[in-house]
């Protein structure tokens, strides 16, 4: 719930109440969360939460809601290693998840409660966030799918609105400063320089000799 309640009802220039400490920055038991930019078969957002040593999962086809009161459908999807977060780049077309993969977002989180964990498996978190871009209260509510699947949640913006990022940052790496675009196209330069590699005198020379070893034990 937090304290958007409370400060709606109060002037604090006129109170002499206390106005409620900001969010928590670097609360102990603040882990990390990343939300990465996802442009696979459909663009969405996945949100990772470190938890466990891995990060707890979730994709979001509509990216997070802003305005209090909002929600957004959030996927469960398995969970991945805490080195993925520092992933950016273009998943090759064909494997899963296919496409750009742009770092949107990350810093720390915090979950109310003392028991993080024990929330995720009620079903129930409720977080502040502490991104470069995402700043503020959100709660991820597991809500029973459609077929009864377990996997779908919602996530809602609860506390005050926050501020969505401008249209410059929404397209803007927090680990690169690029463009989705960019990541794609750097993918394409990696792939040129790796052709070129292959062609520069020493591989050809070291492929010449495998050529020569080869025969040798053939013979
Ligand atoms: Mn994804």
């Amino acid at each position: 719930m937090g304290l958007a309640e409370y400060k709606r009802k109060r002037d604090f220039k006129k109170t002499v109440e206390p106005a409620g400490k900001p969010l928590p920055k670097k609360v102990k038991g603040a882990s990390r969360f990343v939300i990465q930019k996802h442009a696979a078969r459909r663009l969405h957002y996945d949100f990772r939460l470190e938890m466990e040593g891995v990060l707890k999962s979730w994709a979001l086809p509509k990216g997070l809601p802003w305005k209090r009161g909002e929600k957004h459908l959030a996927v469960e999807v398995e969970d991945h290693p805490i080195e993925y977060e520092e992933f950016e780049g273009v998943i090759p077309e064909g494997q899963y998840g296919g496409g750009t993969v742009m770092v949107w977002d990350r810093g720390t989180y915090y979950v109310f409660g003392e028991q993080p964990l024990k929330s995720l498996r009620e079903g129930k978190l409720h977080l502040v966030l502490d991104g470069k871009k995402a700043k503020g209260e959100w709660t991820l509510v597991r809500i029973r799918g459609r077929d009864g699947e377990k996997n779908q949640w919602l996530i809602l913006k609860t506390g005050d609105d926050a501020k969505p990022p401008s249209k410059k940052l929404e397209d803007q790496s927090v680990k690169t400063g690029r463009t989705m675009k960019q990541i794609a196209d750097a993918r394409d330069a990696e792939w040129q320089s790796n052709r070129l590699e292959d062609e520069s005198p020493t591989s050809q020379f070291k492929a010449r000799i495998r050529e020569a070893i080869k025969k040798k034990s053939k013979r």
